[in-house]
């Protein structure tokens, strides 16, 4: 089959899985963080887990940005650039500065993980270094470019520091739960997701691509019915927790 048709259908299967994935996470929590329980199969190190997890991303977009023929345009650089400051942070930086170092993860959610890293890696890189579509030096110009990247950041520093006010509820060795109250968190009870999917509304902007596109979906796909288990987690677990603050969609949802 010829590369780009497969790239098409992969699109394709990779958006209706995201709703299928959307639809079995509202009654199935992926069983890692506040949700680990046993049933699921061997555990290993949590940071270890996060790492090999996460680190399919960093490497599917150098590859494919070293096999693709767009590594000389500076707009595709600026794109891996993104990517990996990104990716780098999520699968080196967080996992050494995560608390509660003790904690494990079920390498069934690694595996799960992996297989999302490499299909978006996949897409995003074949659809971005492979002309499916075609950037010119005047997209660092273009509206869609700036508007994007402003969003971009504005929702990394939000996950960023939301992930810091989680860090911060415990002393190095605690493993315990807390109520964070800083930062988006007044907002909603999963503001590192609500930074998250921002950032990748801002990646699909500025890079307005298919990939890009259906990278986004994703990202909601998995993350807005985790952002309402944990919503409804801290509600039941806290009576003192506060009422108005939303899941992930300040003052929506
Ligand atoms: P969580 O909010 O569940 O946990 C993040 C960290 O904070 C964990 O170390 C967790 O500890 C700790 N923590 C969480 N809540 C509390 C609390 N109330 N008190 C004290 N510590 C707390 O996020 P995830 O682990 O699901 O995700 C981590 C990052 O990865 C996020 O930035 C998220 O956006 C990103 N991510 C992105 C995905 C995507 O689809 N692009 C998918 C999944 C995650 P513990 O592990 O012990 O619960």
């Amino acid at each position: 089959m010829d590369e780009y048709i497969f790239y098409q259908w992969f699109a394709i299967g990779w958006i209706c899985l995201a709703a299928i994935i959307c639809f079995a996470l509202f009654f199935i929590t992926a069983p890692y963080g506040k949700f680990t329980r046993p049933g699921w199969g061997p555990m290993i190190n949590r940071a270890v887990g996060w790492m090999i997890m996460e680190s399919p991303a960093v490497w599917m977009m150098v590859l494919l940005f070293v096999l693709g023929d767009q590594y000389a345009n500076p707009v595709s650089i600026a794109f891996l650039v993104l990517w990996e400051i990104h990716y780098l942070q999520r699968s080196y930086v967080f996992p050494l500065r995560m608390r509660g170092d003790k904690k494990r993860i079920t390498l069934t959610t690694v595996l799960l993980g992996m297989v999302f890293n490499m299909g978006n890696g996949y897409l995003n890189g074949y659809c971005l270094f492979f002309r499916v579509e075609q950037y010119p030096l005047s997209w660092f110009t273009d509206l869609r470019f700036l508007i994007g990247f402003v969003l971009f950041f504005v929702g990394l520093s939000i996950n960023i520091h939301s992930d810091g006010v989680l860090r911060s509820l415990r002393e190095p060795g605690e493993t315990g739960y807390r109520i964070p109250l800083k930062g988006m968190f007044r907002y909603v009870s999963s503001a590192n997701y609500f930074g998250e999917i921002v950032e990748w509304i801002g990646w699909a902007v500025l890079t307005w691509s298919s990939a890009g596109l259906v990278f986004f979906v994703w990202t909601a796909a998995n993350l807005v019915p985790r952002a309402w288990s944990q919503h409804t987690w801290y509600r039941a677990t806290f009576s003192d927790y506060p009422k108005e603050r939303k899941a992930v969609i300040p003052f929506v949802f």
